[in-house]
């Protein structure tokens, strides 16, 4: 989850080049996405074909950044690329920040656009989704511990941002072991690797020795992990899964996350991640002695946070009390409030 020491809330030098071991050209942008909030895009030019990788979030800063940055290619570079030019679009995964300036994109060029085929509906049946998420994070919140109000205030929270954005069509699937294929059916010769857990339809893309981790693997924050309660496919277990998937690649030179600057060894990034859940996963078992409610738990990880961080805390104690109930390592203490309540809030206890 985002800490206070999150490199993702400042600008990084934009825009950057990378050169892979075949001579393809990774270019990396860093565009402000939210307010003080920044994320990656890249444009994989291998000489022929400009590839697209994610679309910033869509907010009016976001895509006049991503224009500006593409421009600014030329200018320290001296390759001309801009949207009308982009021959490919890929999605690594089905958050906001990544695919919410697709509409946008979309008016400068009709390049197919894809994504995993676990986070196809997000951008295909976006108002749906946001229904049927919204209703399963409700009942997650009222399970949590959280008050009527409190559960209010997270929930409008959770749904202003999401009225911006509307459906798009996908032109074809990422998949794992299969060709990415370019506007002409010809392939990309992109490794795809699905890493499920941050989202459902996470993927990572190998471009030769360069592996663009999305929001898999970041430089310095741990990313972010919600319930598998609230989406399936999301969740810790999964998560700490599909780490293995990218930690035991070989030949990659540097990682390029969806945030934050390259990562110089992502196999090293990759078991601090790895040791940072399972410290804070022994703390929620040491903090169960007796009864907590997710909420309790989310305070005593991450003490008293406001705003969006309240949600962003909640979610991933919940992703972490859902990993050790789901191994037996916690179980719940009310069951007789369980037995006889329609929607009650559940305490943990270790087991
Ligand atoms: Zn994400
Ligand atoms: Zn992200």
């Amino acid at each position: 989850m985002r800490t206070r020491t999150s490199n993702a809330k400042k600008q990084l030098e934009s825009p950057r080049r990378f050169v892979s071991a075949a001579g393809r050209t990774v270019y990396a942008l860093n565009l402000e996405v939210f307010p003080n909030f920044f994320g990656n895009v890249y444009v994989i030019d291998d000489g022929a074909r400009r590839t697209l990788v994610d679309c910033g979030s869509g907010m009016d800063f976001s895509n006049d950044n991503l224009v500006r940055g593409l421009a600014s290619i030329e200018d320290r570079f001296g390759a001309r690329i801009g949207l009308a030019d982009i021959d490919v679009i890929l999605i690594t995964h089905g958050h906001m920040d990544h695919f919410g300036g697709l509409q946008f994109v979309r008016r400068h060029t009709d390049a197919p656009v894809g994504i995993h085929v676990l986070d196809r509906r997000v951008l295909t049946h976006y108002e749906e989704r946001v229904v049927v998420a919204s209703h399963q994070l409700r009942v997650f919140l009222n399970r949590a511990g959280l008050s009527d109000g409190k559960c209010d205030q997270l929930m409008m929270m959770y749904t202003a941002p999401k009225a911006r954005y509307g459906s798009v069509p996908v032109q074809f699937l990422l998949d794992e072991g299969q060709p990415v294929p370019d506007a002409d059916g010809g392939d990309l010769d992109l490794e795809v690797l699905h890493v499920p857990g941050h989202c459902p339809g996470q993927v990572c893309l190998r471009v030769d020795d360069i592996l663009l981790t999305a929001d898999h693997v970041l430089a310095r924050i741990t990313p972010h992990q919600s319930p598998e309660s609230l989406t399936l496919n999301m969740g810790l277990g999964h998560y700490l899964d599909a780490l293995g998937k990218v930690e035991t690649l070989d030949g990659i030179r540097i990682g390029l996350g969806g945030h934050e600057e390259p990562i110089p060894d992502v196999t090293a990034r990759v078991a601090e991640i790895r040791e940072s859940h399972h410290k804070r996963l022994e703390q929620i078992v040491d903090s169960c002695r007796e009864g907590q409610t997710t909420a309790d738990i989310s305070r005593t990880l991450f003490g008293a946070v406001r705003g969006y961080t309240v949600l962003l805390a909640l979610e991933e104690a919940g992703a972490h009390v859902e990993y050790l109930y789901q191994r037996g390592e916690l179980v719940a203490e009310n069951v007789g409030e369980l037995e006889s309540e329609e929607d009650p809030v559940v305490r943990y206890v270790r087991a």
